[in-house]
C-alpha cells in the first residue's frame, strides 16, 4: 500500500478523510432517500385531490413544494459527485492539493470540507471576500 498516500497528507490525516467522505457520502444518501420520500408524498397527495396545478391554489402550492423538494435533491446528487470526486483524488493521490494554485490545502480546511478542491486563499479569493494574497485567520 506504498504511494497510495497523497504528498504532504500524513497517514492518518489520509484515513480520518476517507472516513468523513465516506461518512458524508451517507448522509447525502439518507437526505436524498429522505426528500424522495416526502416528493413522492406530496405527488400521491395532489394525486388524490385531483386538482389542477395551474388554476388551484392548493395545487400551485404542490407544484411549488416539489420544485423546492427536486432543487434539493440536485443539490444533493451534486454534492455526492464532488464526494465521489475527492474519494477518486484520494485514491489517484491528486487530493489535498489546490485546483488553483497547485499547493497544499490545510488539513483543517479538509477535515472540515473533505470535498474541498481548493485552499482556503484561493476559494475567498473566487468567492470575492478577501483579496487572494490576504491570508485566511
Ligand atoms: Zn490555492
Amino acid at each position: 500500500m506504498t504511494g497510495e498516500v497523497p504528498e504532504g497528507l500524513p497517514p492518518g490525516a489520509a484515513a480520518a478523510i476517507r472516513d468523513a467522505l465516506a461518512a458524508e457520502r451517507q448522509q447525502t444518501l439518507d437526505r436524498i432517500t429522505a426528500v424522495r420520500r416526502e416528493f413522492d408524498g406530496i405527488v400521491e397527495s395532489s394525486v388524490g385531490v385531483a386538482t389542477d396545478d395551474e388554476h388551484d391554489p392548493e395545487g400551485a402550492t404542490i407544484a411549488f413544494e416539489r420544485a423546492q423538494l427536486a432543487a434539493l435533491i440536485d443539490q444533493a446528487r451534486g454534492h455526492l459527485a464532488e464526494l465521489d470526486d475527492a474519494l477518486d483524488r484520494l485514491r489517484q493521490g491528486s487530493y489535498g492539493r489546490c485546483e488553483r494554485c497547485g499547493r497544499p490545502v490545510a488539513a483543517e480546511r479538509l477535515v472540515a470540507r473533505p470535498a474541498a478542491r481548493t485552499c482556503i486563499t484561493c476559494a475567498a479569493a473566487s468567492s470575492g471576500r478577501w483579496p487572494g494574497w490576504q491570508r485566511c485567520r
